[in-house]
């Protein structure tokens, strides 16, 4: 597609940036930071938004920090770390040195509550979870103020170094900032700053037992670490006045809040909940499964960086909020891998072929083209023989009228071999067909006819003696509704049933026996395929569907391309 290439206009958020880089309001910087909470893998949501931190610093000569957002220990764990790390890494975004943790400023946090406390901007409420909801009011009603708003300074300062100690139990006091309980804005009526929390943080252990919320740790870390542009997603607009009434009250450097459309694609769920809820109840295979929106599922289902990087390029950053068709990503991994994947030939549900007038024993090679797309991936040899296997659905005994592959009396090509027509079909007791007979034509060599006829299909194939079995795994969109969940039924009822297939007798031309997993390959008909990374071996090759081909060469008219 060229859209690619074309000159994008700005999106609104470079737009703004190249604003503030004219006017010099942050002398010439461009910082921002992508802030994953690691309770989860990174989906494909993500990549938009590592994309946009990322790719906007990069292309302003700025940088952008990978900023663990790790301020719930119930939720978190190094598993999640890692795989962030590798994931981004896999994306193609670098962060040299600049891998950050909102624990590393747990301390600041601290200092920065205990400041607010002394300037009488926080207090310590200690009513219970239940209470301090009641009291927030609702959209149409100013919330109340609680009865240990107004405690003084000195007692304030001690239940908080002493909830900080552990002194007290999960729920017995939070630290509240003193906003206004009757804002418009919900956010604003004394949002809570701190709970205690009393399970073990997986870098500080058990040095906190108070832990500090996303809004307060959120806006606090992006100023230590000097960001300019701090991106989030349009959820967070009504933060925005809260975000900069910290840093106003603090009188710290203040970033500026860019909020940007989330993605969400169709048939595909992306809360984070969600994802963990089919991995930990086993709807899916883990979090790398490979009908999952995950990074890691992407990648093992054969994905590459650029097809992400090109979707997310492709969707652009907005204000408006929309659902994204699915097949938009499938046609961006199909773009890539056209030019970048191997050309080979597989038969998923194979059907014997044998040539009766082909010398018996005999092998040759055939000359096969790596990537039409691309000369310089070259040629290679595939073996051809008298025995061969081609794709069951190729081959229709009693064709309808526009059925242009093999059926008794008509004549196919065989891609880069020969010409062949079926004499014979042969059949077990119960009526299946188990082999076809052919005939060759040995003039038909590697291409046409010498006397011009021509045929109306070409076909693949593999020579059987040669070929390698194999297992491929066919994958289908994960839910059979284009919004799973809406309309008030759980979202777990439209999951697909065929959403995986397994073909576990496929063979393979031989030079996919020592298939290694990272490689795409086009199987020429059928799609582009992957190794499994986990359960492919040499030998016994296992591949992964990523996409099928949109369009196939099954009907072209007597010519291969
Ligand atoms: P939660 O905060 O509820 O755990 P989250 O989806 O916001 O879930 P984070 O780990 O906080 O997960 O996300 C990190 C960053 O990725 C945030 O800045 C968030 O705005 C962004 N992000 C998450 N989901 C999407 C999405 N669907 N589209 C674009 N950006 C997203
Ligand atoms: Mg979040």
């Amino acid at each position: 597609m060229d859209d690619d290439k074309e000159k994008k206009s700005l999106d609104f958020i470079r737009a703004i940036i190249e604003e503030d880089l004219g006017s010099g309001k942050y002398g010439g910087r461009v910082a921002t930071r992508f802030p994953p909470e690691p309770n989860g893998y990174l989906h494909i949501g993500h990549a938009k938004s590592i994309c946009l931190n990322f790719g906007a610093a990069e292309e302003y000569g700025g940088t952008c920090n990978l900023r663990f957002d790790d301020t719930n220990p119930a939720k978190e764990d190094t598993e999640y770390v890692e795989s962030i790390i590798k994931d981004v890494r896999w994306l193609g975004f670098d962060w040299d040195d600049r891998l950050y943790h909102a624990s590393d400023y747990f301390q600041p946090l601290y200092d920065y509550a205990v400041e607010l406390i002394m300037k009488r901007k926080a207090y310590v409420d200690s009513l219970s979870a239940d209470e301090i909801r009641e009291y927030r009011g609702t959209l149409s009603e100013p919330g109340t103020e609680s009865p240990y708003r107004e405690r003084p300074v000195e007692e304030n300062l001690d239940l908080f170094e002493r909830m900080k100690n552990g002194e007290f139990e999960e729920g017995a006091h939070v630290l509240r900032a003193k906003i206004d309980m009757s804002s418009g804005n919900i956010n604003m009526r004394d949002p809570v700053m701190y709970r205690i929390l009393r399970e073990p943080h997986y870098r500080t252990g058990g040095a906190w037992r108070i832990y500090p919320l996303y809004d307060y740790a959120h806006c606090i870390s992006d100023s230590i670490e000097g960001i300019t542009h701090s991106l989030c997603t349009l959820e967070f607009e009504d933060h925005r006045p809260l975000y900069d009434w910290f840093l106003d009250e603090l009188g710290i450097y203040h970033p500026r809040q860019i909020e940007f459309s989330r993605l969400n694609l169709n048939y595909t769920v992306m809360s984070k909940r969600r994802i963990l809820e089919l991995v930990q109840k086993g709807y899916v295979n883990g979090w790398d499964d490979p009908r999952m929106p995950t990074i890691s599922g992407l990648r093992r289902r054969g994905y590459t960086p650029d097809s992400i990087r090109n979707f997310c390029s492709r969707i652009g950053v907005t204000k408006q909020e929309s659902v994204i068709d699915v097949s938009l990503l499938e046609h961006s991994v199909r773009d890539d891998l056209n030019k970048k994947a191997r050309r080979v030939m597989g038969v998923l549900n194979p059907l014997k072929v044998v040539i009766t007038n082909y010398p018996e024993g005999y092998t040759e090679e055939m000359d096969a083209v790596n990537n039409p797309e691309d000369e310089g991936m070259g040629k290679r040899k595939v073996p051809f023989s008298g025995e061969l296997y081609i794709e069951r659905d190729d081959f229709m005994e009693d064709p309808p009228r526009k059925f242009y592959r093999l059926s008794p009396g008509v004549e196919v090509r065989l891609r880069y071999a020969y010409f062949i027509k079926c004499t014979d079909v042969v059949k077990d007791e119960k009526g299946q067909i188990t082999e076809l007979h052919c005939t060759y034509d040995p003039e038909t060599r590697g291409g046409d006819a010498p006397d011009g006829r021509k045929v109306r299909a070409t076909i693949h194939w593999v020579s059987a003696k040669h070929a390698v079995t194999a297992e491929v795994r066919l994958y289908d969109r994960l839910f059979t509704d284009p919004e799973p969940g809406s309309g008030g039924g759980d979202y777990k009822d439209c999951l697909n049933p065929h959403s995986l297939v397994v073909l576990n007798d496929c063979r393979l031309e031989p030079g996919l026996a020592g298939a290694e997993p990272g490689v795409n390959y086009q199987f020429e008909r059928l799609g582009y395929f992957t190794p499994d990374y986990i359960d492919s071996k040499k030998g016994s090759p296992v591949f992964n569907r990523t996409v099928t081909l949109k369009d196939t060469w099954v009907r072209e008219k007597g010519k291969q391309d």
